[in-house]
């Protein structure tokens, strides 16, 4: 029985070691992702309700690595927190954003995912601001989005950052609402323009009283508060008919567009005559 457990320990060591190297090769592929050209941005059309016209697209990233195919950013942006990855792959995300929606024929606007890290960059507003320079984009056609788990380690800093950042006259929404804590604080205590309703109500709005119960007292607030509002991860007709009676102003998700390379917009991006 000594021996056995003795091997089971050998064989468990010889997996963990495994696994270790496993991670340690995608943090090193990771770091390299820039350098190596695999990263690339697709992007959803966001949707006013009432006119049905593209407004503006979110920016997502995207890792394709030969040998592992792709990686939803779910999984690597963690790991590319942890590591600190997530500075350089965050500017390279808000340089290529800006630097397209710049490039477009319509004043469309774009919006970015900023992580907490990049976040408490003490340094982050002045190179945003750079960014715009250098790419020549309006800032009031650059949104930012952030969640509130972004906002929770020292409010201060961040404070005075999303304020440079507001300054700048670029836009803030805050997203995934209603997934964090604090949110009624939150929206009063930071200078947000926009609330994204998160995808986890949207997708209840029809089988859970709760969820739509709170669907409709986000858009409450949001008029209360002069913020509209964009409801994320709209897949079903329905759902759409329930946030244009609840009057949601903006919607985002499958049933108007998925994500994609930014090609496949271009009716939208370089004319604004068949939109
Ligand atoms: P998120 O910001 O909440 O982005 C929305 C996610 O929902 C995206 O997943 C999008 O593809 C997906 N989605 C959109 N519409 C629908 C729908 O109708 N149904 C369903 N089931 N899903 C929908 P994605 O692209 O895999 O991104 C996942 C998360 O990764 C994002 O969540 C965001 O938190 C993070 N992320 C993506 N790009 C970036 C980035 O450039 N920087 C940072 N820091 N985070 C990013
Ligand atoms: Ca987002
Ligand atoms: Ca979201
Ligand atoms: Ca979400």
């Amino acid at each position: 029985a000594k021996e056995e457990g003795r091997n089971t320990y050998r064989f468990f060591e010889a997996k963990m070691g495994a696994e270790v190297r496993d991670r340690r090769q995608l943090e090193h592929d990771l770091r390299l992702a820039i350098s190596r050209d695999e990263l690339w941005l697709a992007y959803q059309p966001q949707l006013d309700i009432r006119s049905s016209k593209v407004v503006g697209f979110e920016a997502l990233v995207r890792w394709r690595n030969p040998a592992r195919g792709e990686i939803a950013p779910g999984v690597f942006i963690p790991i590319a927190e942890e590591i600190g990855a997530i500075l350089p792959i965050g500017d390279w995300v808000l340089t290529e954003a800006c630097r397209e929606a710049a490039s477009w024929k319509t004043p469309l606007k774009v919006a970015v995912n900023v992580s907490a890290v990049q976040l408490h960059n003490p340094s982050f507003a002045q190179q945003l601001h750079q960014t715009l320079i250098e790419t020549g984009l309006p800032a009031k056609r650059l949104e930012i989005e952030i969640t509130e788990t972004a906002l929770v380690r020292d409010l201060n800093r961040t404070l005075a950052t999303l304020r440079q950042v507001k300054a700048l006259g670029v836009e803030i929404a805050m997203d995934d609402f209603g997934t964090g804590y604090s949110s009624l604080s939150n929206l009063r205590a930071f200078p947000f323009d926009r609330i994204k309703i998160d995808r986890s109500f949207i997708k209840q709005v029809h089988s859970n009283q709760q969820a739509a119960t709170i669907v409709r007292a986000v858009l409450g607030l949001g008029k209360g508060l002069g913020l509209p509002v964009i409801a994320e991860g709209v897949e079903t007709n329905e759902e759409l008919r329930f946030l244009q009676e609840e009057s949601c102003d903006e919607v985002q998700g499958y049933l108007l567009g998925r994500p994609a390379a930014i090609g496949s917009f271009r009716q939208y991006t370089h004319s604004d005559t068949d939109q």
